[in-house]
């Protein structure tokens, strides 16, 4: 087990991850956290003015 150091400065096992796992999972949950507020943020507004 190789631990290595990011260019954020995260270390993770070089054996297991050829990047830094936790800047691409930053990378993609940033993503998908946008995704699922931009789509479910306009109908429940709309629901409750709606109501
Ligand atoms: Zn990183």
């Amino acid at each position: 087990m190789v631990m290595k150091r990011c260019d954020s400065g995260h270390y993770f096992d070089s054996d297991k991850h050829s990047a830094c796992p936790s800047c691409g999972v930053a990378h993609l949950s940033v993503q998908a956290t946008v995704a699922a507020v931009r789509s479910g943020y306009a109908p429940t507004r709309l629901d409750k003015h709606g109501n």
